[in-house]
Parts: C-alpha cells; sequence; structure tokens
C-alpha cells in the first residue's frame, strides 16, 4: 500500500532536503575558513591564534553536523516541538561562543596582507552561516553565530581601514541573504510541521481516551465501576474454557440483596446508591485476584469463583459472602441492615453452558429467598446438604477449639508376649454440648482441610501429655504416649519449639512420646519429611508411621526416614486368617520392617486368631478391640491396675 502525501508534507519533505543541503555547503564553507586561516597565518606563525581559530571552526563544524542528523532524525520519526526546541537553545549559546573566537580571531589578525584573504573569509563565513538561515528557530542559532562573528571585526572596522571592511560586511550581508531567501520558502514550514505533529499526536490522544472511555461505559456499571452483564457473559465464557483446559470446576454465585427495595423507596434512591457501592466494595474485598464479580442489574451481584479445590469451596465463599453483607452499612450516620439470598450453580457438575449456568444460580437464589433469606442454595439439592453441614460443622469446630470442646481417649498397646501394657494411642473425641460425643472419623476430614486440625491437636497433646505426667507421678506405668499428628502441624517453623515447650510443660521424658504420621502425608514431600522428622528425633521423640502399607512408600525413601515404628494398617489384620494374600501381604511387611530394623505394632485386631499369626509372624505390639476399645482416662486408671 503506497502513502499519500499532503501538500504541506510535501513541502515540509523539501524543506528538510534543501536543510540538508544547506548543513553540508556550510560544513565545507567552515572547513575552507580553516583552510585559509591556516594559508594567512602560515608566514605570521600565529600559533595560538590559528589552533584557536581552528577549535572555533571545529565548533561549528561539530554543531552543524549534530543539526544535521536531528533534522534526518526528523525524516523519520516524530520529535516533539519541545525537544527540539530545547536542543536548539543549547546550541545557541554553543554558536556564539564560536562565532564569537572567530571574530576576535579576525579582529586579531592586524596584518595588511590578510585584508584580501579577509574578503574572502567574509563572504565564504557568511555563506556558510546564512546557508542554514532556514527556519524560525533556526535562525536564533546562525543569529547568534553571526553576531559573535561580527561583533569584534565592526569595533576594529571603525577604527582602521573602513572601505574595505564596510565591503566585506555588505558582501557577508548579501551571501546570508543570498541564502536565507533560498531557505525562506521552506522555512515556514517547520515550525508548522511540528506543531502539526503535535496537534495529531493530541488528537489521536484525544480520539483513544474517547474509544476507552465509551469501552469502559459499555462493560462497566457506572455506579459502582463493576463489570456490567456483558463482559460478565465474556468472562464466564472464558473462565468455563479455562476450567475445562484444567480440568477444574467453578461456581457460579447470584447474590440478590433481601432487603434492598425498602431503603431505596423509603429513603431514596440517593441513599440506595451509597448501599450499593458500598456492597461492591466488600464484595471485592472478599474475592481472590483471579475471581470476576459483576453487577448484574438494581441489587443484584454475580460471582465467578475459579479453580474450586471441591465443591464445598463455593459455599466457603457464599458464608463469607453472606457475613461480609450482614455486617451494618453506615450512611450519614444511619445504620442498615441488609441480608443477602445467593444461589449457586456448579460446572460441570450442573451444566457446562455458560448462560444455563447463570439461569441456575438465579432459579436458587430464589429457592434460596423463598427458604427464608439471608442463606445460600445451590441448584442441586443434595450439595446444598452437604455444604449446609459442613458449613455449620466448620463453625462450631471453631468454636470447640476455642471451648476446648474436646476430650481424649486411650487405647492400650500390648506386648502380645508378656501380655505387658507398652503405650498408648491417645484418639480424640469431641464433646459437642448438643449433639454430645462426635467420632473423629466425621470432623478429622473437615478439620485437615482447612486448617483447624492444628488446633486440635494441640489441645490433644497438652491434655494427654498432662494425663501422662499425672499417671506417672501418681505411680502408674502407662508406656509411650502416641499422638496424632497431622503433617500440617510441621509447616510452621516454630513447630519444633512448640513440640519441645509441650514436653518440658507437663515434664515428660520425651522417650516418652511417640508421634504417629500418616503414611499417605509425609510422602506427599518426602524430602520435606525427612528433614523435619529428623529434628524431631533428635529431641528423643519416636516417630510411627500410621496406616502403613496405604500410602504406597518407596522403598527408598522409607529407608531414610528417621524412623522408629511401622503401624500395621487395620485393612490387612482385617485379611487374616482367611485370605492369603492378606496374609502375605502381612509377612512382607513384618519382614520389611525387620530388615529396616523398625518397630510394628498391628492396630485394629479385633480376635485372637489374627493376634496369634501376628505373634507367630514376628509382630509382637497388638492393638486393637481385641485387648481393649479408646477408653477415658477413668477407664484407663482401672485398666492399668488390673494389667499389673
Ligand atoms: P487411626 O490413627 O488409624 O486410629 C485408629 C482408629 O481405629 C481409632 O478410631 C480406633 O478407635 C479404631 N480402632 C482401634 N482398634 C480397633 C479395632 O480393633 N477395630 C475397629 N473396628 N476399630 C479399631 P478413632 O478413634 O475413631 O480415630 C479415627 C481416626 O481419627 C484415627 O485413625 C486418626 O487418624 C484420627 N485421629 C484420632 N485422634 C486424632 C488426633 O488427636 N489427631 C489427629 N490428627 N488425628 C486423630
Ligand atoms: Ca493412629
Amino acid at each position: 500500500m503506497g502513502y499519500s502525501l499532503t501538500l504541506d508534507q510535501k513541502a515540509t519533505t523539501r524543506a528538510l532536503q534543501q536543510i540538508h543541503k544547506n548543513t553540508k555547503i556550510g560544513i565545507t564553507g567552515h572547513l575552507i575558513v580553516m583552510g585559509l586561516i591556516a594559508i594567512n597565518l602560515y608566514d605570521d606563525i600565529s600559533v595560538p591564534y590559528f589552533i584557536l581559530g581552528v577549535i572555533a571552526q571545529f565548533a561549528v563544524v561539530y554543531a552543524r553536523f549534530d543539526l544535521y542528523k536531528k533534522f534526518d532524525l526528523i525524516q523519520y520519526k516524530i520529535v516533539e516541538y519541545k525537544q527540539t526546541k530545547l536542543w536548539l537553545n543549547k546550541h545557541k549559546f554553543l554558536m556564539f561562543l564560536s562565532g564569537l573566537t572567530f571574530g576576535l580571531l579576525m579582529y586579531f589578525l592586524d596584518n595588511p596582507s590578510s585584508d584580501v584573504y579577509f574578503l574572502v573569509l567574509a563572504i565564504v563565513v557568511g555563506m556558510a552561516a546564512g546557508a542554514i538561515y532556514t527556519a524560525g528557530e533556526i535562525f536564533e542559532v546562525y543569529f547568534a553565530y553571526l553576531i559573535g562573528v561580527f561583533l569584534p571585526p565592526a569595533i576594529w572596522m571603525m577604527s582602521q581601514n573602513l572601505e574595505i571592511y564596510t565591503t566585506g560586511v555588505l558582501l557577508m550581508l548579501v551571501a546570508s541573504c543570498y541564502f536565507a531567501m533560498t531557505s525562506y520558502k521552506y522555512a515556514k514550514n517547520f515550525r508548522k510541521m511540528f506543531y502539526e505533529e503535535q496537534m495529531t499526536k493530541d488528537q489521536l490522544r484525544q480520539i483513544t481516551q474517547q474509544k476507552d472511555t465509551l469501552n469502559h461505559k459499555a462493560h462497566y456499571d457506572d455506579l459502582t465501576d463493576l463489570p456490567n452483564k456483558f463482559l460478565f457473559q465474556d468472562r464466564l465464557e472464558q473462565s468455563i474454557e479455562k476450567s475445562k483446559r484444567h480440568e477444574k470446576s467453578l461456581a457460579v454465585c447470584f447474590i440478590n440483596l433481601d432487603n434492598f427495595k425498602i431503603i431505596n423507596e423509603t429513603l431514596g434512591h440517593n441513599y440506595g446508591d451509597r448501599v450499593l457501592i458500598d456492597v461492591s466494595i466488600r464484595l471485592q474485598d472478599i474475592i481472590r485476584s483471579h475471581d470476576t464479580i459483576a453487577r448484574w442489574a438494581g441489587d443484584e451481584f454475580i460471582l465467578i469463583v475459579e479453580d474450586l479445590n471441591n465443591e464445598n469451596d463455593a459455599s466457603i465463599f457464599a458464608q463469607k459472602i453472606l457475613s461480609a453483607l450482614s455486617e451494618p452499612f453506615l450512611v450519614d450516620m444511619d445504620t442498615f441492615y441488609v441480608t443477602s439470598s445467593i444461589g449457586i450453580s456448579v460446572y460441570p457438575r450442573d451444566t457446562d453452558d455458560g448462560t444455563h449456568l447463570i439461569k441456575y444460580a438465579d432459579s436458587a437464589m430464589y429457592k434460596a429467598k423463598k427458604e427464608g433469606r439471608n442463606n445460600f442454595k445451590f441448584y442441586s439439592d443434595d450439595m446444598t446438604k452437604v455444604a449446609f453441614e459442613r458449613v455449620v460443622m466448620e463453625a462450631s469446630l471453631r468454636t470447640a477449639i476455642a471451648n476446648e470442646e474436646f476430650t481424649v481417649y486411650y487405647q492400650p498397646q500390648i506386648d502380645a508376649v508378656h501380655n505387658k501394657l507398652i503405650g498408648m494411642e491417645a484418639l480424640v473425641r469431641w464433646e459437642h454440648p448438643g449433639i454430645g460425643l462426635i467420632s473423629p472419623f466425621r470432623f478429622i476430614p473437615l478439620a485437615e482441610e482447612t486448617g483447624l486440625i492444628v488446633g486440635v491437636d494441640k489441645i490433644v497433646m497438652h491434655k494427654a501429655m498432662k494425663q501422662f505426667a499425672t499417671w506417672y507421678t501418681e505411680g502408674y506405668n502407662p508406656g509411650v504416649l502416641s499422638l496424632n499428628l497431622a503433617t500440617k502441624n510441621l509447616e510452621g517453623d516454630d513447630y519444633l519449639e512448640k513440640l519441645e515447650d509441650s514436653v518440658g510443660r507437663f515434664c515428660l521424658d520425651s522417650a516418652c512420646v511417640e508421634l504417629e504420621l500418616l503414611e499417605s502425608d509425609i510422602m506427599k514431600d518426602p524430602h520435606d519429611a525427612i528433614r523435619k522428622l529428623g529434628r524431631i528425633n533428635e529431641l528423643g521423640i519416636k516417630i510411627a508411621i500410621d496406616d502403613f502399607g496405604t500410602g504406597y512408600s518407596s522403598l527408598s525413601y522409607l529407608k531414610k526416614f528417621p524412623l522408629n515404628k511401622l503401624k500395621i494398617d487395620k485393612s490387612f489384620v482385617d485379611d487374616i486368617p482367611h485370605d492369603e494374600d492378606g496374609k502375605a501381604i502381612v509377612k512382607a511387611i513384618i519382614a520389611l520392617g525387620k530388615s529396616l530394623n523398625l518397630n510394628l505394632i498391628a492396630e485394629g485386631v479385633e480376635d485372637k486368631q489374627q493376634r496369634d499369626f501376628l505373634v507367630e509372624n514376628g509382630c509382637n505390639n497388638i492393638q486393637g478391640y481385641y485387648y481393649a476399645k479408646p477408653m477415658t482416662a477413668d477407664e484407663m486408671e482401672k485398666f492399668m491396675k488390673k494389667m499389673a
């Protein structure tokens, strides 16, 4: 595609070409002047003058060359007028100085034989200077130069050979005028060119700004500046595509403010608007950076929650929104309460179509409203049930930790050969004030998922250690205390200190404490586990692998772990004595434990046949209902007395 130039652009291009030509003439002129000075001073041997002249000429040549380059650049690149002006001012000063030096040189050439040369010099200098006398601003630069040149000789001329020097000056002026005239027609285009460039740049900027504003208006809500429904739909399509690629699920939450209409109708739109802005700010505070929140319409907001680890994550979000919006709103010192109802649909469980996801979330929101407001509902009923249980459970688990609603049960571990108590496992029970005892199977998974397990384990550890310390001081011999420890506990750097503190606080011998870690847990990051377990081991605390055989341990790692004990999982014990494969596995685990020099214990042993098989094959330590179920501390005291 060819470019067609406007008349002005053509004139400007021609002017630039002229400038280049003139600059070349100017540079040549100055070089000739240098040569002439050299010839003139040959006899006179005024070396300092000569050097001064050469320096002056070099300065001018340098400045002109620079100018040449500058204009060459302007041909290809937009240079701001302001920038060029700055540059020219700098050169004005330089040119004045070099002109002055040259003028002084001529002044000091007080030699009649140089008169002829002076004439030639005058013509050439005029030519060289005038050659650049083109544009308004450039004229200033050369004007400065000419003043510098003319000033000293003019003074000299007044007192000496007036005719010849008047002729010289006149010739200089004529030459300057000639070159000025040749360039003038182009000159006027320069300033215009800069202004035009500037103008088009400004206009372009304005147009882009207008475009941006229009674009923003089309995609964002005026009041809250959140994305509007059109942008939301677009983002939802992108999020679905992304989730498809990464095989993740996402949720759409449709939020409707419950009693917003009343605020709007009774107090006016102004108040209503401010509440809506406040709502949008609170919602933005909750969401993660990659989630999208939009204002759907009126008092309706909509949200995409991406990267759900499991579908319950959406209910955690919904819960957060409910509680954030149930905080009072303050407008002009008036306090309002706004609750909300939320409907949730989940991709891909409910549908993989964006429009349907929105529709489903909307209809779930109506269900939530019907069922009493200030709550959330999933599009699918069974998810609502699970989520509700979970949300309620999580909230009460937090209270349980704060109130220490946990008690510890103890299950004996027996040396079956000597029929002797060697230790016991501490097992937590949640004493819920309304429900009663809750099994760890029901709340430990949630506690692990939410990180609340750290709080639970701490309570169990302290209660059990305290109990053990009491038993030891009372003369019982409870053996080793086995504590179940979720690896989440090891995430903080201070875990080791906490452990050391606890052991110290209850004056327990660290050799009496053993930590049971799940095989599947430590295998998630074996390198890290080796390091951390090593430090625990250095404290003298023993480490056992719980549920051994279910976590796909790599044998090469197993060798490196600082372990004391393998705990054979109940699922293998269950297979004894009828299942040949099961028996073979148990034998293999025992052999493996022995070859690694580890102690062994079997859990979940319920009958004599299982016990006998284990003992016959070299696993003497037994835990299970065969000997005793987990029991309270009081029951355990009786048990210990019986065993003694
Ligand atoms: P686990 O560590 O495998 O504990 C053994 C579970 O098997 C205990 O269930 C115990 O009551 C049960 N059990 C023991 N012997 C027999 C038997 O002969 N037959 C049968 N059917 N079951 C037997 P519990 O107390 O309900 O604990 C369940 C799980 O909860 C534990 O499994 C452990 O992983 C976890 N847990 C318990 N207390 C804590 C704790 O304080 N912290 C942590 N992090 N986890 C705990
Ligand atoms: Ca255990």
